[in-house]
């Protein structure tokens, strides 16, 4: 990396942080305290001796303070990048190998996420005992479950199935 592209691209720093990583995925402008939900959204916890690093409310340019996740050794599928969106719509995902960032990607709103979000509603055939897969539209400013309409605007993190 050369320093003359830090300074053209006048996020120097925000390079500085990525490369610290030598393959995996680095997931930037996180909203302030919505590190551990995206965690939680992709499903990691560690307990697979992952190597994660995680930084909590940093300073940002673009945001007023940011998160930041560090996944070492796994590069995110299109599924998930989407599903971050729920909760993490500023968010760039930074894909590093051998210490560069081989691709860039922002998150974009899918139109239906499965299988990541359960119901709130008790009576919905998808919190039953029944092995039916949870399926929810994603809306301008929430979510409705496919089977029950059930519409979630705030605590989506919460629903997260985990
Ligand atoms: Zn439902």
């Amino acid at each position: 990396m050369s320093n003359d592209r830090d300074r053209h691209d006048g996020d120097g720093d925000h390079e500085l942080r990525v490369s610290k990583i030598r393959d995996g995925t680095v997931i930037d402008h996180v909203r302030g305290g919505q590190a551990l939900n995206v965690l939680a959204i992709l499903g990691i916890d560690g307990s697979e001796g992952e190597e994660l690093s995680i930084g909590v409310n940093v300073p940002s340019d673009r945001l007023a303070r940011k998160d930041i996740v560090k996944v070492e050794d796994r590069e995110l599928s299109q599924d998930e990048v989407d599903v971050l969106s729920l909760i993490a719509p500023d968010a760039t995902i930074n894909i590093v190998r051998d210490y560069d960032v081989v691709e860039k990607h922002r998150v974009e709103r899918p139109d239906v996420v499965e299988g990541v979000l359960s119901c709130p509603n008790p009576g919905c055939i998808t919190t039953g005992n029944e092995p039916v897969t949870s399926r929810f539209t994603v809306l301008e400013d929430g979510v409705r479950c496919s089977y029950c309409e059930t519409i979630v605007r705030d605590e989506i993190a919460s629903l997260i199935d985990t």
